[in-house]
């Protein structure tokens, strides 16, 4: 029977990866997607929980969920399932039945794959289903192919979990040691994307250039090898990966960014902090100095590369000379992007039982200035794009009609009026304005017309 589902994803792009896939595995049992809760016969929350009061927020939309479904089990609209998934769910387990004990099905992130088992066991009366184990089979080889068009721009995920056990992270506790799927399943995967549509693959995971696998040859590859194996793929035309760990950045990587065209010139490079003092403290395992390096030999490789990274201020003993540290390695690299947090203690990591945590009064005030010095240095590489000609990839239709929007090679933002039939297609564009969250342009060429390279720039005289 049709049945509608909907799933409410928080967090990283690891989890709108499993969100699809759960979608996919939940097919065949008849559910297609709904627009909102209310249309719904199962909803799934799948959370993340990475920063303070994660659990709080998932516990204040399971009351608004409940309301939902007593309103509509009261109508005679017949059942809604109520889910929740993903880190939260991992971490917090029983305490969720116990808290809300209307939610049906509670699952971590390594066992969706037994979704069909655990939807049937909450069809049967007897209380909430919990399966938060580290299962030994793998999920990946359970999980049904995406049906349908594929969406021009995709996640493949090719890494889970994570074995550096940073002192302020959860990851490790929640979404288990690292795994790392074989080659042969990931290009398989990657074909079918692109034979479904797909025009660029971002390969996931939360340490992902960590990955190391059977190749395809047999043989043990990591991650550079790997990207110039899928960079064969006709059809796909662009190739990213995120997160990274600068420990995890080995040659062959840095110079696949050299010389595979289709790997964009953006790298998401978390260093958290430019103080070896507080370096050490997180368990990062390299030096500010470290980092400069690896950002010295990508550069060589790839000379228009943009980077981005994390940060955290207030780790616990962080005195103003360790983020004067910071500052200054964010004046070195110049980054085109960044994500920055205030340090929260995630209760069970190493960093939470230090006794030296930094007052919230000091945590903002340094939070509002890197951000402006990120922000300024955001804005900068934004300018230096203005008149320059690139590849840009349309993804889909702007907010204004008449225009559609895609990316730069950098990740930008770009608009341009244009034609729907550009959206899965990659035209080279030239930059006439820059707005406040994208980039303004017009369409100069299609792609292939001038022979460029993917993800190369010109810039106009
Ligand atoms: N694997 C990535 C790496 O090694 O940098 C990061 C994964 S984590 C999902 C994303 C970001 O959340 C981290 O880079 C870090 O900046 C931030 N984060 C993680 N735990 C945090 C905490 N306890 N307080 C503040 N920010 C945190
Ligand atoms: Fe967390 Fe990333 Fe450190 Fe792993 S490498 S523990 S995911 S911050």
């Amino acid at each position: 029977m049709a049945k509608k589902l909907f799933i409410k994803t928080y967090g990283c792009q690891m989890n709108v990866y499993d969100s699809a896939r759960m979608a996919d595995v939940l097919q065949p049992l008849g559910y297609s997607p709904a627009n909102s809760p209310e249309d719904a016969d199962m909803v799934i929350l799948n959370t993340c929980h990475i920063r303070e009061k994660a659990a709080e927020k998932v516990y204040s939309e399971l009351g608004r969920l409940r309301r939902l479904k007593d309103a509509r089990e009261s109508a005679g609209h017949g059942r809604m399932v109520i889910a929740v998934a993903g880190c939260v769910a991992q971490a917090e387990g029983e305490e969720i039945i116990a808290r809300a004990p209307f939610v049906d099905m509670v699952f971590g992130p390594q066992t969706y794959h037994r979704l069909p088992e655990m939807v049937a066991q909450a069809s049967r009366a007897g209380g909430a289903v919990l399966n938060v184990e580290f299962p030994v089979e793998a999920k990946f080889d359970h999980l049904p192919d995406h049906e349908g068009p594929g969406a021009t721009s995709a996640f493949l995920s090719i890494q889970e979990g994570c074995d550096r056990f940073c002192t302020f992270c959860v990851v490790p506790y929640t979404r288990g040691a690292e795994f790392s799927r074989d080659g042969a399943a990931i290009e398989a995967e990657a074909r079918k994307l692109v034979a479904a549509g797909t025009r660029e693959i971002t390969l996931l995971g939360q340490n992902v250039n960590a990955w190391h696998g059977v190749g395809t040859d047999g043989g043990d590859w990591r991650l550079g090898r790997l990207i110039r194996h899928l960079a064969e793929i006709d059809g796909l035309e662009r190739i990213r990966y995120t997160t990274s760990h600068p420990r995890d950045m080995d040659d062959e990587l840095i110079e696949a960014h050299g010389a595979v065209n289709k790997l964009m010139p953006y790298l998401h490079l978390p260093v958290q902090s430019g103080s070896d003092r507080i370096l050490a403290a997180m368990n990062r395992q390299h030096t500010a100095d470290d980092y400069l390096r690896i950002i010295d030999k990508l550069r060589r490789a790839r000379p228009d590369l943009a980077l981005s990274s994390d940060f955290i201020v207030g780790f616990p003993g962080e005195t103003d000379k360790d983020f004067a540290a910071t500052l200054r390695l964010i004046n070195e690299v110049g980054f085109a992007g960044a994500y920055s947090f205030k340090y929260s203690a995630r209760p069970g990591t190493p960093a939470a039982a230090m006794g030296t945590q930094v007052p919230e009064s000091v945590r903002d005030e340094r939070l509002a200035g890197l951000q402006q010095l990120l922000g300024e240095q955001e804005t900068a590489f934004h300018r230096t794009k203005l008149g320059a000609e690139f590849p840009v990839l349309f993804e889909k239709p702007g907010r204004k009609p008449g225009q559609i929007a895609g990316r730069s090679p950098w990740m930008q933002a770009v608009v341009v009026e244009a034609q729907e039939a550009l959206i899965g297609r990659i035209a080279i564009c030239r930059i006439v304005e820059l707005a406040a969250h994208s980039l303004h342009g017009v369409v100069a060429a299609l792609d292939g017309e001038r022979g460029d390279a993917p993800g190369t720039e010109r810039i106009c005289a």
